[in-house]
């Protein structure tokens, strides 16, 4: 797959970020950004150490663990703790302008926008005395169709 611009800016922010750091820019943490932008979707850890290896990239859970934390620090990466569960991440440039829906049987994740919620989030932002940024809204429920439910994120 060819790497897109989109990446190498990316790459360029965390490369600038690492060496503020003084953390080591290896190789393996750059082609992590890749196959996170292949997948564009959510995902967690373990879903990114299968689908990496199960590309030929030998790398280790600790790196994929360590690696997530850096991206999520350095604002590449939106970490969602739903439900719970494990965090799942996406790019944070697929941000802000969606919120989600989790199924807590399967935990099935779909994206939503309803400029509603925008509305809401400014007046109440205004009315206590803040300057709106951003926001994350989740909606717990369950799959509508139970038949359909056990369809899970694992693809
Ligand atoms: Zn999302
Ligand atoms: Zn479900």
């Amino acid at each position: 797959m060819p790497v897109s611009a989109d990446n190498e800016s990316l790459k360029k922010q965390f490369a600038e970020f690492l060496k503020r750091k003084k953390y080591r820019g290896t190789q393996e943490r750059f082609n992590v950004i890749d196959r996170i932008s292949e997948l564009d979707r959510h995902f967690n850890a373990d879903e990114l150490y299968l689908y990496m290896n199960g590309r030929g990239d030998r790398i280790s859970r600790a790196t994929i663990y360590s690696t997530l934390d850096l991206l999520t620090t350095c604002g590449i990466l939106m970490k969602h703790r739903f439900q719970g569960g494990s965090a799942h991440f996406e790019l944070a440039s697929r941000m802000p302008d969606h919120d989600h829906l989790i199924c807590v049987e399967c935990g099935r994740i779909e994206e939503f926008r309803d400029e509603r919620i925008d509305e809401i989030r400014d007046t109440v932002s205004g009315k206590l005395g803040f300057r709106p940024m951003a926001h994350s809204l989740q909606i717990f429920a369950t799959c509508h169709d139970p038949l359909a439910c056990p369809h899970n994120t694992q693809e």
